[in-house]
């Protein structure tokens, strides 16, 4: 045996065994030559999560939510460049190239989706503020809010074998924003791609130290050895779940994401011959041939109307022969490639016997060995591959358990017709939670009752219909935006896609104390804290000067009669509360005619600019108006303008401020709070007189 064993990237530097005995040999999955061997014999795992938890945590800790963004849309940038490296690299694990478009573009996308994320949805800090302020007090001097800052610990990645890029991103990604470090953890047989694209990363300069290790084997005594501020996030079988689960302590935050048999429902409305039939068909093509269907999220069960049913296997089996040519990746043309290995194919082969003994016929495809593309482009068997036609399996009665709980995990779904939408409701439930359930149908009736009776068994759930059928971007496809995750089989866990998979590596603390106190913890002007009226107007300050709490008082401005019905007239807005005497004293909430809340608005901005140009850039919007007192024709506002959150653009010569606004009567009520969003620049020189 020649073939090298894989390299562990372990402190900062790749790493192979010394005496790698008994090492597992990994096979090309069209051929069945062997390709590498894994072994992580001696490797000295607490060493690792040591490198981790304090090089990891100290140059992760470095960094703001805003710096660690940028870092992941430069990763996700050094990614595409080298594609296809990966893309050749994953035709060996059977990978076709529209499979590598989920696994390599699909974790590139992860990248550059948490990047633009973190920077439009987290602050350029450390601390995440979530809800908020309560005011604990009478004179506002004591307040509390809740704040998430990272764990202290490491997040342990375990991946499945699909996946070896997309899955693992989908993990490091989140973990990253938050500023916790990974170890990442590939399936041995395809753990030579994951080892592929950590090179490229290792090579890429982009690392901080000891964000991300990579082991590629067995890890062992590293669940044992994890601690409070520490997690696991699983991806792979149930039962491996359920085993490590028990090995780690209850302190740790485990997340699994598991095997699910998903179901996709045709709408009864959707009969053959409209468009809603025709998607449902095209999907379930390909999810039963995208990575040769070894996907959690594939389709296992399509349930369809009964009188539909024959139209289904028709329409799939027109599709499969039109589209599909099983073969060797690298071979021209070749749409659907091989399992990852022998042995999975024999398991895939043993399940789909567990759904013949409970009653499932063949309606399409075959257990033979299949004639293939092979690489050199000729036709015939390739048993060494581990080649499987797709498999349509039908069930007279579609109550069968096993067409519920036993997962063929390759090109295999289950055909289970139903007579009523309340029947395949329960179908999908008796799935006993699943990632996700698509329905096609036109019929929002038919959808609304599919998704308040299954909604709680999906972690996500696609509604397909001719308006979307072509932008969807399919049932298999998480999208790093959404929950990915699901209750019940699928693991129980919601927290791989969003930001909730970044607050997840973080922990929620209520944090009490006096303005002036939160506004030093957390960087963000609470009200009651000091302020600076005095000196030059903040809108004269660039970035470079302006201080959180750089305030402008307004003079006062009186409110006339005419002036509202000016701003009713050159508007339009002449609503009864602004016009009409006696309708608006009738009105509960007015004492009779009452300015507009616009024409307070629009003059509280007449009080508090600064005209003249400036660093001040753009004026991006409001947030959070609220109108609390009405204004009548006699009283007289001012307004206070306070920077309250100063977020400098990492990539751009300009930050976001946002100014608390607040509008006040002459008797120092409150007329309107909100915030005014405006962007600024970094620096300002004054145009010469
Ligand atoms: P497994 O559950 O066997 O393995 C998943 C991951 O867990 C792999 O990285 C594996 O590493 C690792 N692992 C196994 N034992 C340990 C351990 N004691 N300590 C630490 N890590 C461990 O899944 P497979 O990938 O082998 O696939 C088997 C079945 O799982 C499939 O047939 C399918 O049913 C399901 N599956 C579900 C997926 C999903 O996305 N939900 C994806 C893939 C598979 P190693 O490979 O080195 O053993």
């Amino acid at each position: 045996m020649t073939t090298e064993v894989l390299a562990s990237y372990l402190r900062d530097s790749w790493w192979t065994p010394a005496d790698p005995a008994g090492a597992a040999v990994v096979v090309d999955a069209s051929t069945g030559a062997p390709i590498t061997r894994v072994s992580t014999a001696g490797i000295d795992m607490a060493a690792v999560l040591d490198h981790a938890r304090t090089v990891g945590q100290r140059t992760l800790g470095a960094l703001t939510f805003h710096q660690r963004a940028v870092l992941l849309k430069q990763m996700a940038t050094a990614l595409t460049e080298r594609k296809e490296e990966l893309y050749e690299l994953s035709t060996t694990a059977g990978s076709t190239r529209r499979d590598s478009l989920s696994d390599v573009d699909g974790g590139i996308g992860v990248l550059f989706t948490y990047s633009s994320k973190g920077r439009r949805e987290l602050p350029d800090g450390r601390v995440y503020l979530d809800g908020p302020i309560e005011t604990l007090s009478k004179d506002g001097t004591f307040l509390g809010r809740h704040v998430y800052t990272r764990l202290t610990g490491v997040a342990v990645q375990i991946n499945a074998f699909n996946f070896p890029m997309w899955g693992a991103l989908e993990k490091f990604a989140p973990a990253f924003l938050a500023g916790v470090p990974s170890v990442i953890k590939p399936a041995t047989p395809t753990g030579y791609v994951a080892e592929a694209w950590v090179r490229m990363l290792a090579d890429s300069g982009l690392l901080p130290d000891g964000a991300l290790q990579l082991v590629s084997g067995p890890v062992p005594g590293l669940l044992e050895a994890l601690r409070l501020g520490d997690l696991v996030g699983f991806t792979g079988s149930a039962d491996t779940a359920r085993r490590l689960r028990a090995s780690v302590s209850p302190d740790v935050r485990f997340t699994s994401e598991t095997d699910s048999i998903n179901a996709s429902v045709l709408g009864p409305d959707a009969v053959a011959g409209t468009p809603e039939f025709d998607a449902y068909v095209k999907q379930l093509m390909v999810e039963l041939t995208t990575k040769a269907g070894q996907k959690c999220t594939a389709i296992r069960r399509a349930i369809v109307p009964a009188a539909e049913a024959d139209a289904v296997v028709e329409a799939l089996r027109t599709l499969l022969e039109a589209r599909t040519v099983l073969g060797d990746p690298r071979a021209e043309g070749v749409t659907m490639g091989p399992l990852v290995s022998r042995g999975q194919r024999d398991e895939v082969i043993r399940h789909v016997g567990l759904l013949q003994d409970a009653g499932g016929r063949l309606l399409l495809g075959d257990l033979a060995e299949p004639q293939v593309r092979r690489a050199d482009g000729t036709t015939g068997a390739a048993p060494g591959g581990a080649f499987l036609a797709p498999l349509l399996i039908g069930f007279d009665d579609p109550t069968t358990a096993a067409a519920h709980d036993v997962e063929a995990f390759g090109p295999v779904a289950s055909l289970l017709p139903y007579a009523t939408v309340a029947e395949a409701a329960d179908l999908i439930t008796r799935g006993g939670g699943s990632l996700v359930t698509s329905v096609a149908t036109g019929d929002p009736a038919v959808a609304l009752e599919l998704l308040t009776a299954t909604a709680a068994s999906n972690g996500r759930m696609l509604f397909l219909d001719r308006a979307d059928a072509r932008s969807s971007t399919g049932h298999g496809a998480p999208v790093p935006h959404l929950v990915h995750g699901g209750p019940g089989r699928a693991g129980g866990g919601e927290e791989l896609g969003g930001m909730r998979a970044v607050l997840h590596h973080m922990q929620r603390t209520a944090v009490q104390g006096s303005p002036d106190m939160l506004t030093a913890l957390t960087g963000v002007w609470h009200t009651g804290a000091e302020a600076a009226s005095a000196g030059i107007h903040p809108f004269r300050k660039p970035l470079s000067d302006l201080r959180i709490g750089d305030r402008v008082d307004s003079p006062e401005r009186e409110v006339a009669l005419a002036d509202i019905e000016t701003f009713a007239r050159f508007t339009g807005d002449t609503f009864y509360a602004h016009m009409d005497e006696t309708a608006a004293a009738a009105n509960p909430f007015f004492p009779g005619r009452v300015a507009h809340g616009y024409l307070l608005v629009s003059w509280a901005a007449g009080l508090f600019v600064d005209p003249d140009p400036g660093p001040v850039l753009a004026n991006y919007g409001l947030e959070d108006l609220r109108f609390v007192t009405p204004v009548s024709p006699g009283d007289r506002i001012r307004v206070t303008l306070t920077a309250k959150q100063i977020t400098p653009r990492e990539t751009d010569d300009y930050g976001e401020v946002r100014w608390d606004a607040l509008i006040r009567n002459q008797r120092d009520e409150t007329v309107a709070t909100y915030d005014v969003l405006t962007l600024v620049a970094k620096t300002w020189e004054a145009a010469e007189p």
